[in-house]
């Protein structure tokens, strides 16, 4: 499958909210797999039998296992490139020692790049706009119909989290 096609797939999921994110790996061709990861790892990223394999940690709470899905897909549509045989994000999306693979060619600038990626994959700016209008400020609501976290979706709403 080319990357143009992956993108494509990417745009259509953004279209139904909650954006299907858990049913994305299999439609890039890529698997995805959950096991308990580490104390402090929330996802990995590796080359898997010519394609790649996302990992996430399943102790962790439901909205971060999808952001953390969807960070690193980030890497993978972004990054494949610097992946190397794999790499690990930490609870704050930082590549760490803690890990199996400590990738150092991704740094703070790719993780920025994946967060931010992931960001407008579960919050697309058009589902955001027109839920507002509906839901005013309410962020609670606007947390849950999304699939995320408040934290989050306070980010998104560019409101400070307290
Ligand atoms: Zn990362």
């Amino acid at each position: 499958m080319n990357l143009s096609d992956q993108w494509d797939i990417l745009s259509a999921a953004r279209r139904t909210i909650p954006v299907p994110v858990t049913s994305l790996p299999a439609r890039l061709g890529i698997g995805l797999k959950s096991a308990f990861l580490p104390a402090g790892i929330s996802g990995m990223l590796e080359r898997d039998r010519g394609s790649f394999l996302v990992t996430i940690n399943a102790l962790d709470p439901d909205t971060r296992q999808r952001f953390t899905l969807a960070h690193e897909l980030g890497h993978y549509m972004l990054h494949r490139h610097l992946v190397g045989d794999g790499l690990d994000d930490d609870r704050a999306y930082r590549s760490t020692e803690a890990g199996k693979y400590h990738n150092t060619l991704i740094g703070p600038k790719e993780e920025t790049e994946a967060n931010k990626f992931a960001a407008n994959l579960l919050m697309p700016r058009e589902a955001i706009m027109r839920e507002r209008d509906r839901l005013g400020d309410n962020v609670v609501e606007m947390a849950r119909l999304f699939g995320v976290s408040e934290q989050a979706m306070s980010i998104r709403l560019g409101q400070p989290y307290s």
